[in-house]
């Protein structure tokens, strides 16, 4: 018997929904089978480059060949689309920050269960190389148990497009990186939140934010520092963790960075006191080359399959989803809560799931 192939339509032909187009590639149950755009000059792009281009929402709902959507609209419209695509009988794979609150995606989900149709959220940072890395040495413990996560986004290029400069579209910071650094934790530490401080960045002069920086602690006592930040000419290296056993630092997206763990070879030998500054110090003088070791930077095992594989599995009722809703639901909250936080100034307790 010839294998299914699920027609897919992308609503929402922009950067990220053309992008969806390679990602989708040459799957062999998932082609990509048309669009729809409000944008005239993005319906003629997708016409250019060879797709079907639907004149409106209607028709791809209407159309019956068509079992699933991608939503990659501006954030404030997805809520409305994927209602009316579920309704209409379609799965639905929607871009991140699903929706531009907690309480919009619990109606998408009650929507999703009484129409028995998959609803997805492509909270592909899971995916991440330098993420997984971490979160394999999260769970291997290669440098001991962690107790402090450092998770930072460095930019200097500001709030980039339009739509995200703007409150009603869902814009700002928080819930665009954000969702991804969150969500990463959150996915790593199995441990919920205990509490959460945070401030939010408005110094290019936007209604919404342009970076924000939290302190979260968690239940089983790590501690994390999250950042997103889009006016640093100087970025802070994108992982900085510390365990009982070492420190790992990743530079950035091309995995530069290393590990560096004590080594324990008889006697502690004790450190020698270096010049700094005007003073003399022994406590902060590098540790001696005998006393530690460095490892490189080391690609974790690939053990998640792919966002797509793993979507047609869950529609095939194979297997679970990887990204769960409510796993998002708890990072909406999250966010809500570093909203709250930054606002009133408090640390806020007692609010994870
Ligand atoms: P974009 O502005 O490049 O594209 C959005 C497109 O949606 C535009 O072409 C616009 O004309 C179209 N559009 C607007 N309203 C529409 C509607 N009601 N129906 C149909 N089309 C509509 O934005 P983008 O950067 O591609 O972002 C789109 C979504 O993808 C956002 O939710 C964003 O957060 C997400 N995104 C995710 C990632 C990721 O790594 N997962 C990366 C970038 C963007």
């Amino acid at each position: 018997m010839e294998e299914k192939v699920y027609s897919y339509v992308i609503v929402g032909y922009g950067g990220m929904g053309s992008y969806h187009v390679q990602l989708v590639g040459q799957h062999k149950k998932l082609k990509v089978t048309g669009t729809y755009d409000i944008a005239r000059n993005r319906q003629e792009a997708a016409e250019k480059n060879g797709l079907k281009v639907y004149p409106s929402l209607e028709a791809v709902l209407a159309d019956q060949t068509v079992d699933a959507i991608l939503i990659a609209t501006p954030n404030d419209a997805h809520k409305d689309i994927a209602i009316r695509a579920l309704q209409a009988g379609k799965h639905v794979v929607c871009e991140k920050p699903v929706t531009i609150n907690s309480k919009d995606l619990l109606e998408v989900m009650e929507v999703a269960k009484n129409a028995q149709r998959v609803f997805m959220v492509h909270q592909n940072r899971r995916w991440d190389a330098d993420f997984m890395i971490v979160k394999e040495m999260y769970e291997t413990k290669k440098i001991g148990e962690f107790f402090h996560i450092e998770s930072r986004v460095h930019g200097a290029n500001g709030i980039p497009g339009d739509w995200r400069h703007l409150k009603v579209h869902g814009g700002g910071m928080l819930l665009d990186w954000g969702v991804h650094l969150l969500d990463q934790l959150l996915f790593m530490v199995d441990s919920r939140v205990k509490s959460v401080a945070a401030n939010l960045s408005y110094v290019l002069g936007d209604e919404v934010d342009d970076g924000f920086s939290c302190f979260l602690t968690f239940e089983n006592g790590i501690t994390a520092v999250v950042e997103v930040g889009t006016t640093n000419y100087l970025p802070l290296p994108r992982w900085y963790v510390k365990g009982t056993e070492g420190t790992t630092l990743i530079q950035d997206w091309d995995l530069r960075g290393e590990i560096v763990k004590p080594f324990h070879r008889g006697e502690k030998a004790e450190p020698k006191p270096i010049q700094a500054g005007q003073g003399l110090t022994k406590t902060m003088a590098p540790p001696s080359e005998q006393s530690t070791i460095r490892l490189p930077i080391q690609r974790a095992a690939a053990n998640m399959e792919s966002f797509y594989d793993n979507f047609i599995s869950v529609i095939e009722g194979a297997a679970e989803p990887i990204v769960k809703n409510e796993e998002v639901y708890r990072v909406l909250v999250l966010l809500e809560t570093i909203l709250k936080a930054a606002t009133s100034g408090e640390v806020i307790k007692d609010f994870d799931l």
